[in-house]
């Protein structure tokens, strides 16, 4: 759970999933004349141990090498590939799935007993043992349904990964006000130049 979540009101279960997905920020509108800075959370492998140390997935003493980072930039690049498929096509789309598939292969789960039932454990044993609580929320979210409201804005120049609240699940943009308003303009304007 972070800030961000909280704001926007995505289920506590998929909070990691949708911080981590968000850790890439390729937004670059203009908004009142300023362009959205580009970013990235996880640039390095100290970024990456704060940013698993600030959700409680970091183990003490681990080490995070540049390999391991790489595997973490790979499961972020294929979720947010995954997320930014409509959800019909998420289950169908085979290239997808079979780029997915490998990146989840290195973040293998285990059923545990505990107090409130079964749940799924990280299996790997260091640094990144905290990116498979990010996997389990993909696994529990798809199970139960909430992981088709999870979504990437339509926006070329946003692709924010966002939860849809909406009671249809049919929400395309982060923010309608902002991102749907933009590409409206744009299809309009656009629609008028050809026309000319
Ligand atoms: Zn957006």
């Amino acid at each position: 759970m972070s800030k961000l979540s909280r704001q926007f009101k995505v289920p506590d279960e998929l909070a990691n999933l949708y911080d981590f997905a968000n850790t890439l920020d390729v937004r670059h509108f203009t908004h009142h004349g300023v362009q959205h800075p580009q970013g990235d959370e996880l640039t390095n492998a100290r970024e990456l141990a704060v940013w698993l140390q600030q959700r409680g997935l970091l183990l003490a003493d681990a080490k995070i090498s540049p390999a391991m980072l790489a595997t973490a930039h790979e499961l972020r690049s294929l979720v947010r590939d995954h997320l930014q498929r409509d959800p019909p096509e998420r289950s169908t789309n085979k290239d997808s799935i079979r780029a997915l598939n490998k990146a989840l292969k290195l973040f293998p789960l285990l059923v545990t007993a505990g107090d409130g039932g079964m749940v799924l454990r990280a299996a790997r044993e260091d640094a990144l043992a905290g990116l498979s609580s990010v996997v389990a929320e993909l696994y529990d979210g798809s199970r139960n349904g909430t992981l088709d409201r999870l979504k990437m804005c339509a926006s070329d120049e946003c692709r924010r990964v966002f939860f849809d609240r909406s009671k249809p699940a049919t929400r395309r943009w982060c923010m309608s006000s902002l991102c749907g308003n933009r590409m409206k303009t744009r299809n309009y304007r656009e629609r008028q130049r050809s026309a000319e």
